[in-house]
């Protein structure tokens, strides 16, 4: 079985402006230093505005810094009359590194469905982004479906634009526990994170499905992040409202300590 490096994930959201951004990397860059950060115990991306992107990626190549970034979504489309879209070609051209695809908040507040959650992905992929592919269910599939029928359903749809040697990243993010406080239990994280990988070996395989990361995202904090780490199917954190304290943030990462 592949070891997988854990991923520690910020999805800022539309909070920070770009002076607040370089201000926010260079501390954070500052914390993990002074943390003695290994790359190897977790990898650490940010997930600003677009406005941000080229501020912390110059930011980020000055200094060498060892934090990733990308984007928070992406156009299905690859150029033309799209107004206020941001292409794939884009994000890879400034080396932005992955791309947050299906956020619930895209799914429930722009209407994204599995259909453009695929075609999205598939820009992604065809540029070379690493999609952080966001799967979940609300309550109410929760009561009607179970735990794991409807990510596993929505991840069986974004895997049609992914094929066996695709470098991708899973996000199993509970709609019931993002920005709610009530994060699920370990338990539960494992269940669903250990579903959608038996998901992905059988569409795709073992050596994907063994080295794809999949991240528990839904009210994560330094307090309780270790609990998830422990589990076998549980391969990082994407975190948003913890994302914007940097301490907060640092603690995450240092989740063996
Ligand atoms: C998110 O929106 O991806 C998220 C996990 O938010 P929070 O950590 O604030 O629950």
């Amino acid at each position: 079985v592949a070891t997988r490096t854990p991923l520690i994930a910020g999805n800022w959201k539309m909070n920070l402006d770009h002076l607040q951004a370089i201000a926010f990397v260079q501390k954070l860059a500052w914390a993990l230093d002074d943390a003695k950060h290994n790359e190897a115990d977790a990898e650490v991306a940010v997930f600003p505005p677009f406005t941000d992107l080229r501020s912390v990626q110059t930011l980020i190549a000055a200094d060498k810094l060892k934090i990733a970034f990308g984007a928070q979504d992406v156009s299905t489309q690859e150029s033309g009359a799209y107004t206020g879209e941001i292409s794939a070609a884009f994000l890879a051209k400034l080396d932005a590194q992955y791309v947050i695809i299906g956020h619930s908040e895209r799914r429930t507040l722009h209407n994204e469905g599995d259909d453009v959650v695929a075609a999205k992905t598939a820009a992604a992929l065809k540029h070379n982004l690493v999609p952080v592919i966001c799967v979940g269910e609300t309550a109410e599939d929760l009561e009607k479906h179970g735990p794991s029928a409807v990510p596993v359903a929505q991840l069986e749809e974004a895997l049609a634009s992914v094929s066996a040697d695709s470098d991708i990243v899973v996000a199993y993010e509970p709609v019931w526990a993002i920005g709610s406080g009530k994060a699920a239990t370990p338990e539960q994280a494992e269940q669903v994170c250990a579903a959608l990988r038996e998901s992905l070996r059988a569409r795709l395989g073992d050596a994907i499905a063994d080295r794809t990361r999949i991240l528990y995202g839904g009210s994560v904090k330094a307090a309780n992040i270790a609990g998830f780490m422990r589990e076998p199917n549980v391969d990082g954190a994407l975190v948003g409202g913890a994302s914007l304290d940097v301490d907060e943030f640092a603690g995450i990462v240092r989740f063996r300590q």
